[in-house]
């Protein structure tokens, strides 16, 4: 077994047009070393302006590239996505997450510039973390010993308005995800599982290109039938490695499955009150205020503490990468620009708390001693 806190790492992403376009608009955001500091703008007399502190396990800023503490797509990779994948092969689950408000880079970090495009998602420059986690994976494949046998299998769905649809699914509608929404159950052994979910097995990076980018226009399509679908959808795509092996007669394997989750936009949680969004009659993403609950939940750590994992969709699917049997990885994203202050700041705190959770992962080997 392995104990370890869930990571966290952060990622500044450069300021846009639109915000450079508004006056008085500033970047409030230093970093030092794994620090984070965050410093209002001084010329605004109503609020308090003191700064805050805040430290993760990396901080990627990714503001000026010809700065050179510039994070570029592939330090991002290095640092964050190749431990996952260390562990994959060594028969554990792994987890990535991206959290953030809309706009701040989840996509981009976790995908890449231009989904559709295959040029792009294999760029050097803008390929994201999951298809260079995919090229990585299929390349040391490549270099493990003849009598070791790998499966790769992956499926990759979204969950919109607690509804799981599947991305990858042969009969699509106009808004390029299944018709029928798909269930969630519980196997006695092996935990929750989606009903029906296609699942495809791939021999080679190309070919898992093919479907993550297959699924990658499935979303777009939805975005466009659907105004809000991209801020308010949670993008899974899973793979499951297996890898077996004989030795001495018997046969000895692993398989490890990894989740890359691009989460909807944070915004709406923010931190208005219940009430405020009632007001407001603003809807709650469920999935993801249980997320903030669970981890609050596991960042106090208590004995037989209760955990809402069934309380959402996404949750309850990821129960294990959260306490536990996972090595589980946040990037959250944020805005260097003032006037995303109180989003950022929240976000901040959000991934804080994250990092106070222990999860104890085990390896998935058969048969055991
Ligand atoms: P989100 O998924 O959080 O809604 P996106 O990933 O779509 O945000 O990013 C919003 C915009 O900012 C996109 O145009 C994207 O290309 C750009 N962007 C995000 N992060 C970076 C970055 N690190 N470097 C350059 N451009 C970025």
């Amino acid at each position: 077994d392995e104990e370890c806190n869930l990571r966290v790492a952060v990622r500044i992403r450069p300021m846009n047009a639109s915000e450079l376009a508004i006056v008085g608009c500033e970047d409030v955001v230093r970093v030092k070393d794994k620090q984070i500091i965050v410093c209002p703008p001084k010329c605004s007399s109503q609020n308090v302006s003191m700064d805050h502190t805040f430290s993760y396990d990396h901080v990627f800023w990714s503001i000026d590239e010809k700065n050179p503490l510039y994070a570029k797509q592939e330090d991002v990779f290095m640092t964050i996505g190749v431990p996952l994948l260390n562990s994959a092969f060594k028969g554990f689950n792994a987890c990535l997450f991206a959290y953030g408000q809309t706009g701040s880079g989840k996509t981009y970090s976790m995908m890449g510039r231009n989904v559709c495009s295959v040029n792009d998602i294999d760029s050097e420059e803008f390929s994201g973390i999951t298809p260079r986690f995919c090229r990585e994976l299929f390349k040391r494949v490549s270099e493990l010993d003849d009598d070791c046998t790998v499966s790769v299998d992956v499926s990759y769905f979204e969950i919109y308005n607690e509804k799981i649809h599947d991305l990858l699914a042969n009969t699509t509608n106009q808004s390029g995800t299944s018709k029928v929404p798909l269930k969630v159950r519980e196997h006695p052994i092996l935990g929750p599982y989606i009903v029906d979910l296609t699942s495809h097995t791939v021999k080679t990076y190309p070919e898992l290109r093919e479907f993550l980018i297959s699924g990658n226009r499935n979303r777009a399509v939805a975005s466009t039938a659907m105004n809000d679908f991209s801020s308010r959808s949670h993008s899974i795509f899973s793979i499951e490695l297996g890898q077996s092996r004989s030795l001495n007669d018997t046969d000895n394997s692993r398989r490890s499955k990894v989740s890359l989750v691009d989460l909807a936009g944070s915004e709406r949680l923010g931190s208005s009150t219940n009430d405020e969004r009632m007001k407001q009659g603003v809807s709650i993403n469920k999935s993801l205020l249980t997320l903030g609950k669970c981890i609050s939940a596991l960042a106090e750590k208590r004995k037989n503490h209760f955990i809402p994992y069934r309380e959402s969709v996404l949750t309850w699917l990821l129960r294990e990468s959260l306490g536990g049997n996972s090595l589980t990885s946040m990037l959250a994203t944020i805005s260097p620009s003032s006037s995303h202050l109180d989003e950022t700041l929240s976000t901040l705190r959000y991934a804080c708390q994250a990092r106070t959770i222990v999860n104890r992962a085990t390896i998935n080997e058969s048969p055991h001693d």
